[in-house]
């Protein structure tokens, strides 16, 4: 029998940004690990990012594909190889990146016609995806790279009308019909929704073919979000699929990163004595604010890992966001990295004790199953309703107290604010004996074991996760 002609092909598309592709590149993993063969639709400047993890399964005999498509990047007036969500600097280059992804789709229906799979798994931003499948008699499954409470506030909100909307700014807008009050401060929310601009006009569009997809996957457990899983369920009636920790897939990657630099550093910390600063892969402060986490990491007399996603400047010695001799002065206690760091070995590591995010999901995720606090500091999307789940439903993390959101740029937050925040989520680090301070913050959200906080709410279950992350139920 031929067993070839009977396998499942499914083509993974995920919107071409790090916080979107690393999830869904682990999504195809966990599908290839079923006997699935995948296939990943990018373009030529975001494969080297992935490239090697690809390679890496083919070698354990996974079977996934790559597929490029030409980014009509300077089609739409982008520069040549703006090809990835965090080159993109404005509003008005958003909106043509966006565009230049909604001309993706001759290229995708070539190729669907070509390949015939038998379903799409398609980034949320790509709502036109819907209907393209539809031509072809597949499926699309939506991939949001977001979680259920953020499903279902994002839905709440785009069905509210505008005065409801725009009255909100003077007042906190409780969202309406979801399992617990939840308030918004009305700067919490996007200016683009209060009126019917072009990305408000996305947005609905994104949320009415999520409502005709087949249904969604989405990058969360169960029991981490319980009332709003079934509330996306049940009340708004979109199927889901729950297949997350997507990360927990990629322990082999983490493993070949044993030798990083940090990691070395962490090994000689004593357990949850270091505090991890870092604010995800699309997030640019000015050297104003970079200032402002360097006095408040100095202040704090922490030890802390910061993440800086800034270019070392051409003189030699000089960097404006850096106070004089800083690194002299934290040297030992601090470690600054500049670029992409292991983020998830970072988290897993037993000294690291607290974690100040951006609230990016995965992010969040991943600090969620290491087990370590967080302070807060959304700046856009999802990011403020991840600080909800995070402060308000789990009790597992404390809030900077940003309360604009801001796509470009984000509210300042002052150097007493972080070096208060940094002492306060500080996970009982034998230097600083910080134990009772950290648990009045955290309530009972946490216990100790074994010297590491571990967040309670039946998380253990994430430990039989690993070796068999596709759960479906
Ligand atoms: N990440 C990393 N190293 C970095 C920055 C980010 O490994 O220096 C990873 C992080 O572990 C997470 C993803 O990039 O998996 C960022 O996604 P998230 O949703 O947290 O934020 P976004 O970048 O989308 O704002």
């Amino acid at each position: 029998m031929d067993t070839k002609a009977k396998q499942s092909h499914i083509f993974f598309f995920p919107y071409m940004a790090h916080g979107h592709m690393i999830p869904t590149i682990a999504m195809a993993k966990l599908f290839a690990s079923r006997g699935i063969k995948t296939t990943i639709i990018s373009t030529p400047q975001n494969v080297a990012f992935f490239s090697k993890t690809i390679e890496r399964s083919k070698v354990s005999g996974f079977e996934i594909g790559v597929i490029l498509l030409k980014f009509p990047s300077v089609e739409v007036g982008l520069p040549e190889g703006c090809e990835s969500g965090h080159m993109v600097e404005t509003l008005e280059e958003l909106q043509k990146f966006l565009k230049a992804t909604s001309l993706l789709d001759q290229q995708l229906e070539k190729l669907l016609e070509e390949h015939q799979p038998n379903c799409l798994v398609a980034d949320n931003c790509f709502p036109w995806t819907t209907d393209l499948a539809a031509k072809f008699g597949i499926p699309r499954l939506v991939f949001h790279g977001i979680n259920f409470i953020s499903l279902c506030i994002s839905q709440h909100l785009i069905k509210m009308d505008f005065s409801a909307l725009l009255k909100s700014d003077s007042e906190p807008l409780a969202i309406p019909d979801l399992p617990d009050e939840i308030k918004l401060a009305g700067t919490q929310k996007p200016n683009f929704l209060k009126q019917k601009t072009e990305l408000r006009k996305f947005l609905e569009s994104t949320a009415e073919t999520e409502r005709r997809s087949y249904g969604v996957i989405v990058n969360s457990f169960y029991e981490l979000e319980p009332a709003y899983a079934d509330h996306y369920r049940k009340f708004l009636g979109i199927k889901a699929w729950h297949i997350g920790p997507t990360f927990l897939c990629n322990k082999d990657t983490y493993a070949s990163l044993d030798e990083h630099e940090c990691l070395k550093w962490l090994n000689s910390k004593t357990p949850n004595s270091v505090v991890y600063v870092s604010f995800g892969s699309v997030i640019k402060f000015d050297d104003a604010q970079l200032l402002e986490i360097a006095l408040g990491l100095e202040a704090s007399g922490q030890q802390f890992i910061w993440v800086v996603k800034k270019e070392k400047s051409d003189e030699e010695n000089k960097e404006d966001w850096l106070p004089e001799a800083f690194q002299k002065r934290v040297e030992g206690r601090g470690l600054v990295i500049r670029g992409w760091a292991p983020q998830v070995p970072i988290l897993e590591h037993q000294a690291v004790g607290g974690f100040v995010t951006h609230c990016g999901w995965n992010s969040v995720i991943e600090a969620v199953s290491a087990g370590v606090p967080m302070a807060t500091w959304p700046a856009f999307s999802d990011q403020f309703y991840n600080e909800k789940l995070v402060t308000q439903i789990l009790g597992i993390g404390i809030g900077v107290g940003v309360q604009k959101w801001e796509r470009f740029g984000g509210e300042k937050v002052g150097k007493r604010n972080i070096e208060k925040v940094v002492t306060q989520i500080y996970g009982g680090g034998e230097s600083k004996g910080n134990e009772k301070h950290s648990q009045e913050a955290w309530g009972n959200g946490k216990k100790e074991c074994g010297g590491r906080w571990i967040i309670l709410q039946g998380f253990e279950c994430l430990d039989s996760r690993i070796g068999t992350p596709l759960h479906c139920s």
